[in-house]
């Protein structure tokens, strides 16, 4: 296929830590402009990592030319500094956020003002009205604290009725979680995009650990395949793009509108998927 043929391609990103991670970030992000985002965007406090740091690679992509969006989260902020944050973000030019609740430790029994994403989606078109289109996450394999699938769907129809534009999805190994999950999406009303959110594999222990507090499963015979070729890195590279460059064929075949794709801040494991997806 051709890449022109897709409505949307998003790249995410984390925040670096050093002044190398910052290096490296923009040679990824020079590699994958090739294959022309819609944007890049950076994560906010994702997985227990520093919320600072989200603003300032945001103005670093920025002024590399690279189209960026900022992930913005309720958790944590008061609603001065969100307020600020947003005004920032309008003045330095930036057009999308991805708007999360972000991710909750246990040991938080606090109560925020805005609790649930759909709170901060609407807070911020009470605040800003259309400035910024708003992405929101979405699970197809179900968020880990949902009540049940059919209680999260009617939690996401919430979350775009405040005023999303877009949906991004966790990501999944199976096509069948999309394919049902659209079909539900559709059956609930919700008439934004669903974007798939793809997984380049490239170190197999991280993997399960991402997955396993993210709540994505990884299918038994992907995770015994991936393991017998955990001693042969060009092996298990070559292997894991095989998988998930005809995950994308078939999400393509199940009308997915585009992919946003977790690089993990490596170009490599995303350029072998989109190197098999793409012609020319
Ligand atoms: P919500 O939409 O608020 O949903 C959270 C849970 O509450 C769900 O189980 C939902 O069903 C339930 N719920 C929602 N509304 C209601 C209601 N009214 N009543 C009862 N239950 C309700 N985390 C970060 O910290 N930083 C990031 O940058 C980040 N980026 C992400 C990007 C993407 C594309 C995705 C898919 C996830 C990302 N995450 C990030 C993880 C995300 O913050 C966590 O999955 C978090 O646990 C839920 O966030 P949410 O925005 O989906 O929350």
């Amino acid at each position: 296929m051709n890449r022109n043929e897709l409505k949307h391609l998003s790249f995410e990103f984390f925040p670096p830590k050093s002044p190398r991670g910052k290096t490296n970030l923009l040679r990824t992000a020079d590699r994958l402009e090739v294959f022309k985002p819609n944007f890049f965007s950076v994560t906010h406090g994702a997985g227990g990592s520093a919320r600072e740091g989200t603003l300032e690679t945001v103005r670093l992509l920025r002024r590399e030319g690279h189209s960026a969006v900022p992930h913005i989260t309720c958790g944590s902020e008061s609603l001065d500094n969100l307020a600020q944050l947003l005004t920032i973000y309008a003045d330095e030019g930036v057009e999308e956020l991805v708007v999360l609740r972000g991710d909750r430790s246990p040991d938080d029994t606090d109560q925020p003002t805005l609790r649930y994403a759909s709170d901060l989606v609407g807070w911020i078109r009470e605040k800003m009205g259309n400035r910024f289109k708003l992405n929101v996450a979405c699970y197809p394999e179900m968020h880990p604290e949902a009540e049940s699938i059919s209680a999260d769907i009617t939690n996401l129809k919430t979350k775009v009725d405040a005023g999303a534009d877009r949906c991004v999805s966790q990501y999944f190994f199976n096509s069948d979680a999309y394919s049902s999950f659209l079909a539900s999406c559709q059956a609930a009303g919700i008439q934004q995009p669903v974007i798939p959110g793809i997984m380049p594999i490239s170190n197999v222990t991280k993997l399960i650990e991402f997955s396993n507090k993210c709540g994505a499963e990884i299918p038994r015979w992907l995770l015994k395949q991936l393991q017998a070729r955990e001693g042969d890195s060009d092996v298990l590279r070559r292997f894991a793009a095989e998988v998930v460059a005809s995950l994308c064929e078939r999400l393509f075949h199940d009308d997915a509108p585009g992919l946003h794709i977790y690089t993990l801040n490596l170009a490599r494991p995303t350029q072998a998927v989109l190197g098999r997806l793409f012609v020319g």
